[in-house]
């Protein structure tokens, strides 16, 4: 079996090189800021807003920047990025989300730990998913609503807002995840604002992220604005049905507990909304051609029957 069959160990290298990446960009390679349009998209604040939340939150941050200002950036500032990302959404679908996410990172993190302790995962019941992934559309709109109310003072919203924060800011586990470390690092000055909730979230975070997988994301208003395009993206997962056993293991992999990748008996494309092409359900399933992931109708990665991988408890499948 080669390395790319075993696509979790790639998977997680590229993820570690890209935070690494991503913040040496903040420190080490600052003239990439100073091109007006990649300072948009990857610097909305090249202090805080880094360029590792491109091109996710950075997104809410440009939409609520632009809604609370004088809409001066609106093309720049908000309709560059979005047609960037909604372009690239197309292209990759969710991949950004299992691949380079810096929240990702730590959710997968969590279970790897997890795992290690011999501790059993949490399964959220079926309608509890289904539920999460609705108030997660609404949180976005709370999020962009209560942001376009901002922009009108004399609904006195504005009493309500920190100083230098807009909603998401608030609430993103990002900033007391990673500003904290930045400032211990001399690379943020000490005065950089981590508000309480956002400490607050980072806490709901690890408790449901170490013993539900991916929590977060079920959640993640970025994910939401990923979400609907997904499937419709140049990359997607596929399935030769004809081939499927229904052992059900790739259900039992998914970290987004998703089930139409083993309940699809016709379809070809089984990308859903929330998947977020890990693979592993490719990487798992035991039956050769079965599963795989294509690119513009060219299959580049294909299940192959996973003799090399040791079975967990967990999921009767690989850890
Ligand atoms: S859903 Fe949100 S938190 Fe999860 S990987 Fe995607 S962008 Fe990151
Ligand atoms: S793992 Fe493969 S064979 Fe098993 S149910 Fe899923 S698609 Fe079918
Ligand atoms: S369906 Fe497959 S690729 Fe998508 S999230 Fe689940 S395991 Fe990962």
């Amino acid at each position: 079996m080669n390395l790319w069959q075993r696509i979790s160990t790639p998977r997680l290298m590229v993820q570690i090189g890209w935070l690494i990446f991503a913040n040496a960009m903040i420190f080490g390679l600052p003239a990439f800021g100073e091109i007006p349009a990649l300072r948009n998209v990857f610097f909305p604040d090249a202090t805080t807003k880094f360029f590792q939340n491109a091109p996710t939150y950075s997104i809410i941050y440009m939409l609520q920047d632009t809604l609370v200002g004088d809409f001066a950036t609106f093309y720049m500032g908000l309709v560059i990025p979005i047609l960037i990302f909604v372009t690239l959404v197309l292209v990759m679908g969710r991949f950004w989300c299992a691949w380079l996410c810096p929240l990702g990172l730590p959710q997968d993190l969590l279970t790897r730990l997890r795992r290690s302790l011999g501790i059993k995962r949490v399964n959220l019941p079926p309608n509890w998913s289904v539920f999460l992934h609705q108030m997660k559309y609404l949180g976005l709109f709370l999020i962009i609503f209560y942001t376009f109310a901002l922009g009108f003072p004399h609904l006195g919203l504005s009493n309500f807002q920190s100083s230098l924060l807009l909603p998401y800011e608030l609430l993103d586990p990002n900033r007391a995840m990673y500003v904290y470390p930045q400032i211990w690092m001399g690379l943020l000055p000490a005065s950089t604002v981590v508000p309480w909730l956002s400490i607050l979230t980072f806490g709901f975070f690890l408790m449901t992220c170490f013993p539900i997988r991916r929590f977060w994301c079920h959640l993640c208003p970025a994910g939401a604005l990923m979400a609907p395009l997904n499937k419709y993206a140049m990359i997607h997962l596929k399935k030769d049905a004809s081939k499927c056993t229904h052992c059900g293991i790739c259900a039992r992999v998914c970290p987004m507990e998703i089930k139409k990748v083993y309940t699809e008996r016709e379809q070809e494309n089984v990308t859903v909304s929330v998947c977020v092409h890990c693979y592993r359900c490719v990487e798992s399933c035991p039956e050769e051609g079965c599963l795989g992931v294509s690119i513009m109708g060219k299959v580049v990665l294909e299940s192959k029957y996973p003799d090399e991988i040791s079975i967990s408890p967990e999921e009767g499948v690989p850890n």
